[in-house]
C-alpha cells in the first residue's frame, strides 16, 4: 500500500494537468485511498506520471538476436552491471533482453511494443520477452508479407481472411497486425535488386498489388475489433518522394482506423534518385483531416543506430553507406525477410540533418499530439536511451535552436525549422506522446493514466529546468505497484506480463491453412502455434466493439 502526496500530477486521460493530487496504491492497482498506515511517499517538487508506453520499438526476436550479435565490440564498450538485486546484460544499440528491460525502466517506461515478428519468430521472441524484466510488452506479428494471406485474396476469398488472420494472431500470441512494405519481399526475391515503388505494382507470383492487401488487412483488422489496428510500414521507406505512396497507403483506411509506424521515414518529398525535401506539413494535414489514422514519429537522433527491419532491400540498399560494412539479410520463409545494418545518423550529412529535421517539424506542427506519438523506432532512427534528449529539444526552444545551428546548413534551411517554429512542448503534452496517447491508440484501458482501477505503473519525476537530465533519472518508477527505482536506487527486481489478442474465428480455416503446410513450410502445422502457457505471465487484452 502506498499513498504519494504533495506532488503535481499529469494524468491527460483523466484531465488533470499538473494540478497537487494523491495518489494511492493497493494490490499493484491505483485506487481511490488507503489507510492511514500505507506508506506516504512525499513528492513535493515532483511530477508525478503514468509509467510510459512504447508504441513501436525493436526489443525481442530473431532480427533483434542478428543485430545483436554483429555488433559484439557495442556490448564490450557498454557492459550492465549487475546489483544484488538486478542481472547483468550488455548494452550498445541493441541491448541484451535484462539490459533492455531495466533500462527502459529505469527510465520510467513501463510498456513496451515489439513491433515486427514474423508468425514463424513469434516463438523465440516469446522467449525473449519473458526474458525481458519490468516491464509489460507485447509484439505485432508481420502478416502484409505473407504468403498464405496472398494466396487467399489471389483467389478472392476476402471473406476467409479475417479467420486466417485470427487465427496466426493467436497462433503467434500477439497484440496486432503488422504490415512491411508489403510486396517488397517477393519482388525482392523474385528479381535481384528489385522493388515495389507503387502499390498498383504486381507482387512477382501473384496477380495481386500491395493496395490489395493493404486494404484487405485494414479491414481484417477492423473487423476483429482488435485494440491496437493494423500497424503499417508503408512502401518506399526512405525514399524521396514516398509521401505520395504515405499518402496513397492512408487514403487506403477509408475513415477507418490504422496506425503509421515512423511516419518520418515516409514523409519525403523530391525526386526519386534526388535529395529528399520535407513533406511534414503534409503529413500533419493528412492527420488532421483523417481522424481514424495515427502514427508514431520515428525521430532520428544523431549518433550510433541499427537498421532492422523486415524490409530486406532496405538493408542492402544501405549496405554501402557506412564505414561499418557490417549487413544482414534473412529470408523468413514464406513470411517475409529481414534485413540489419549497424549505422550512424551524422548532423553535416544532409540526409541525415533533413530527417532529424522533419520529425522535429511533425513534433512540431502537430494538432493532435494523442495520435502523433514519440517514438525512435528502436534502434532504427536512434535508440530509446536518446528519449530524454528528444523530450528536451520538444520541451527546450533555446536548446533546440542550438542543435539546429550544428545541423548541415542546406537541410535546415529546407525545412520550417528556421522559420519561428518556435513551440515548446508542455509537460502535459510529454505526458500524452509518451504514454496517455499510446496507451489509447492501443486500447490499453488500465494503462497511460493515474485513474483508479489502472494498473499502478507510475514515475515520479525531480522537475528540473534541464528536461534531458529530468526525464532520464526518474526519482521513483513503480511497476504494478512494486518500487523498481525508490530514491534513485534498485530497490526490487520484477517480471511484468505480455500482453496478446486471442480473437475468436472459424476453426474449419485451419484445414485450410493446415495443406498450405504441408505444401510449402519446413515447420509441421502442429508445432507452429503458441499455447497460452508457452508465455510467462500474461494478460489476454480483449477484442473491443467491431468496427
Ligand atoms: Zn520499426
Amino acid at each position: 500500500m502506498l499513498r504519494i502526496v504533495n506532488g503535481r500530477v499529469y494524468d491527460p486521460i483523466n484531465g488533470i494537468d499538473g494540478a497537487l493530487r494523491e495518489i494511492c496504491v493497493q494490490g499493484g492497482k491505483i485506487v481511490e485511498t488507503v489507510p492511514r498506515e500505507a506508506r506516504r511517499i512525499d513528492a513535493q517538487g515532483m511530477a508525478i506520471m503514468p509509467g510510459g508506453v512504447d508504441i513501436h520499438s525493436h526489443i525481442a526476436g530473431p532480427k533483434v538476436s542478428l543485430g545483436r550479435k554483429i555488433q559484439p565490440d557495442d556490448h564490450r564498450c557498454d557492459v550492465h552491471i549487475r546489483t544484488p538485486i538486478t542481472r547483468s546484460g550488455t548494452g550498445g544499440t541493441v541491448p541484451s533482453t535484462f539490459a533492455t528491460g531495466y533500462r527502459y525502466a529505469t527510465m520510467g517506461y513501463t510498456t513496451v511494443m515489439e513491433a515486427a515478428v514474423p508468425p514463424l519468430g513469434a516463438r523465440h521472441a516469446h522467449d525473449e520477452l519473458a526474458d525481458t524484466p519490468v516491464i509489460d510488452k507485447g509484439l505485432y506479428t508481420v502478416c502484409g508479407s505473407n504468403l498464405l494471406i496472398y494466396k487467399m485474396l489471389q483467389d478472392g476469398r476476402e471473406k476467409d481472411l479475417r479467420h486466417v488472420v485470427a487465427w496466426l494472431l493467436n497462433a503467434a500470441k500477439a497484440y496486432t497486425i503488422k504490415l512491411v512494405s508489403p510486396g517488397n519481399d517477393e519482388v525482392w526475391k523474385g528479381a535481384r535488386n528489385s522493388q515495389i515503388t507503387d502499390i498498383g505494382q504486381t507482387i512477382t507470383g501473384f496477380e495481386l498489388t500491395p493496395r490489395q492487401v493493404i486494404k484487405a488487412l485494414i479491414g481484417a483488422a477492423c473487423d476483429l475489433g482488435l485494440p491496437h489496428p493494423a500497424h503499417i510500414h508503408c512502401n518506399n521507406l526512405g525514399h524521396s518522394g514516398n509521401i505520395a505512396t504515405t499518402l496513397e497507403t492512408m487514403r487506403l483506411a477509408e475513415g477507418r482506423r490504422a496506425h503509421f509506424a515512423h511516419i518520418q521515414f515516409h514523409s519525403y518529398g523530391g525526386q526519386a534518385g534526388h535529395n529528399p525535401t520535407s513533406a511534414a506539413a503534409q503529413i500533419i494535414e493528412a492527420l488532421d483531416r483523417n481522424p481514424g489514422l495515427s502514427a508514431d514519429v520515428g525521430q532520428v537522433m544523431f549518433g550510433k543506430s541499427t537498421i532492422m527491419t523486415a524490409d530486406a532491400p532496405m538493408a542492402y540498399m544501405l549496405r554501402h553507406y557506412s564505414k561499418d560494412k557490417r549487413w544482414v539479410n534473412a529470408d523468413t520463409e514464406c513470411e517475409g525477410g529481414c534485413g540489419i545494418k549497424p549505422f550512424a545518423y551524422q548532423d553535416h550529412v544532409y540526409t541525415h540533418a533533413l530527417q532529424w529535421a522533419i520529425g522535429l517539424e511533425l513534433f512540431l506542427l502537430s494538432k493532435d499530439p494523442w495520435r502523433l506519438v514519440l517514438s525512435t523506432d528502436h534502434p532504427n532512427g536512434g535508440t530509446f536511451g536518446s528519449y530524454p534528449r528528444l523530450i528536451r529539444l520538444l520541451m527546450d526552444r533555446e536548446f533546440r535552436k542550438q542543435e539546429i545551428g550544428k545541423a548541415n546548413r542546406k537541410a535546415m534551411k529546407r525545412t520550417l525549422l528556421l522559420d519561428g517554429l518556435d513551440r515548446e512542448y508542455t509537460l502535459q503534452e510529454i505526458a500524452i506522446v509518451t504514454r496517455a496517447g499510446p496507451a489509447r491508440l492501443l486500447g490499453l484501458k488500465n494503462k497511460g493514466h493515474l485513474g483508479a482501477g489502472a494498473d499502478a505503473d507510475i514515475t515520479i519525476y525531480d522537475v528540473q529546468d534541464d528536461k534531458e537530465a529530468m526525464f532520464a533519472a526518474p526519482r521513483y518508477v513503480f511497476k504494478d505497484g512494486v518500487a523498481f527505482i525508490d530514491n534513485h536506487e534498485f530497490r526490487n527486481d520484477h517480471v511484468g506480463r505480455t500482453l496478446y489478442v486471442a480473437p475468436d474465428y472459424d476453426r474449419a480455416i485451419e484445414a485450410d491453412v493446415k495443406r498450405f503446410f504441408d505444401d510449402f513450410y519446413t515447420v509441421q502445422f502442429e508445432n507452429y502455434g503458441l499455447g497460452a502457457d508457452d508465455l510467462g505471465p500474461r494478460e489476454a487484452v480483449p477484442a473491443g466493439q467491431v468496427a
